[in-house]
């Protein structure tokens, strides 16, 4: 079978499309393969950390982001009832100063828009729709990804970046998504509608026993973005983590988180799952990124950013060695690591703001108070990473 590319990408979201952007950047053809009928991703926000800011930058297309961006002054962590702030992160010069680059808050469309325009203005990454990716082979010299409708396309090398339901996955593990039991609504609304008593400065995550709900502008300011988080009293059932669960599990919660529930019917639901961390992800000329290597809540807000380090990673990897199998592996080697850390610290930071033992929240709270908000070293294991290679520039 003659060769569509050298690279081919199944999945375009986010990690798909950066990867793309990435591998192209060494000077390698790339195919993007995307299920859905076109490019794109769903209306809600994203927070974006300076290590994703920092591989943005690189791929040469932050300022094009920023254009759309909101820059927050602070995190906030504030009580669901009381609405105390029990822990907040100044986001300042101070901040930017420490990691080198800001944290920024985006709708995920712009930043999905801005990732695929870029692989759009390049002569040698195609893009391929309503190709839904069954599985992948290979053999010594090439990879070649088999669609569900018969189909078979070849090429030097394949990523799977088909997200948490990853079809490439299960080349490498046949495992399956946990279930977190939380289900999340999430969705954005027009900043007019929001009344004026609450912040648009701030990221906000209101916590409380077993939920929270996260609020920030984005599209330049131009829209509100609320995601609201539960445990649902019933994850077996079909339909689990209905709007009447919220409500009940928001009972007694501040007037202005009252409010913001109003909008449930705006937004779109999602039962949230992640993955085990697993060791292996490449073989031969096949590789994982993103959700379908290393799946995990979204309590960090670190998802996404850790596919864009994936992408940064991958790019390093296939410049320095010789070959595809070499690369892939030094690329596992350096990821697994840093992805499983970032992915068990996310599941464990869920327990810390879902506490529901009163003394352990009196707990939580004091020491979160003890926290100077210009005190970096709490997120220096996950803004921090690219901090050595600035310094080596320097
Ligand atoms: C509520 C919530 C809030 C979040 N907030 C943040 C945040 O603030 N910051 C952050 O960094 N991360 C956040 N995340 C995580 C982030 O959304 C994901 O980690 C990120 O989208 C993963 O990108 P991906 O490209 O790996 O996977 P996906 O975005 O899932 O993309 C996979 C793509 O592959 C396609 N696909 C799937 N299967 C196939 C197939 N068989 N064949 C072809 N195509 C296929 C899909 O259609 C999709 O386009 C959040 C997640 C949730 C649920």
């Amino acid at each position: 079978m003659s060769k569509l590319c050298d690279v081919i990408v199944v999945g375009g979201g986010i990690g798909g499309l950066a990867a793309a952007l990435a591998i192209n950047d060494t000077g390698k053809s790339v195919a993007v393969f995307e299920q859905a009928p076109e490019f794109g991703e769903v209306g809600a926000g994203l927070q974006l950390a300076p290590n994703a800011l920092e591989v943005l930058d690189r791929l040469g297309v932050k300022e094009e982001l920023l254009k759309y961006a909101v820059f927050p002054k602070r995190l906030v962590l504030k009580d669901v009832y009381t609405g105390k702030e029990v822990a907040t992160l100044d986001l300042g010069e101070g901040f930017q100063k420490e990691f080198g680059q800001p944290y920024i808050v985006v709708h995920r469309s712009d930043l999905h828009r801005v990732l695929y325009e870029a692989c759009q203005k390049r002569d040698n990454i195609q893009f391929f729709t309503n190709s839904r990716i069954q599985t992948a082979e290979q053999d010594a010299s090439s990879a070649t990804i088999l669609l569900e409708n018969g189909d078979k396309y070849t090429a030097d090398a394949v990523i799977g970046a088909d997200g948490v339901k990853s079809n490439i996955r299960k080349l490498f593990i046949e495992d399956e998504p946990v279930n977190s039991a939380y289900v999340a609504y999430r969705g954005t609304i027009p900043i007019e509608e929001v009344p004026n008593d609450i912040t648009r400065d701030d990221v906000v995550m209101w916590i409380g026993p077993n939920l929270h709900l996260v609020q920030y502008p984005v599209r330049s300011g131009k829209l509100f973005n609320l995601v609201v988080v539960f445990k649902s009293y019933d994850a077996t059932v079909e339909d689990w983590g209905t709007p009447d669960e919220m409500f009940k599990r928001f009972e007694g919660s501040h007037p202005q988180v009252q409010t913001m529930l109003k909008f449930i019917n705006r937004q779109f639901k999602w039962q949230m799952y992640d993955r085990n961390p697993i060791e292996n992800w490449s073989k031969g000329n096949i590789t994982l990124l993103g959700d379908a290597a290393h799946a995990m809540l979204q309590y960090l807000a670190q998802g996404g950013v850790q596919a864009l380090e994936d992408a940064w990673c991958l790019k390093e990897q296939l410049e320095e060695k010789d070959n595809y199998e070499e690369a892939f592996k030094e690329y596992e080697k350096i990821r697994v690591p840093r992805a499983t850390m970032v992915q068990r610290s996310a599941r464990k930071w869920g327990e810390v703001i879902h506490a529901e033992d009163p003394v352990l929240i009196m707990v939580r709270d004091a020491l979160f108070e003890r926290h100077k908000p210009t005190d970096y070293h709490v997120v220096d294991f996950l803004y921090g990473i690219f901090k050595k290679d600035k310094a080596s520039v320097k």
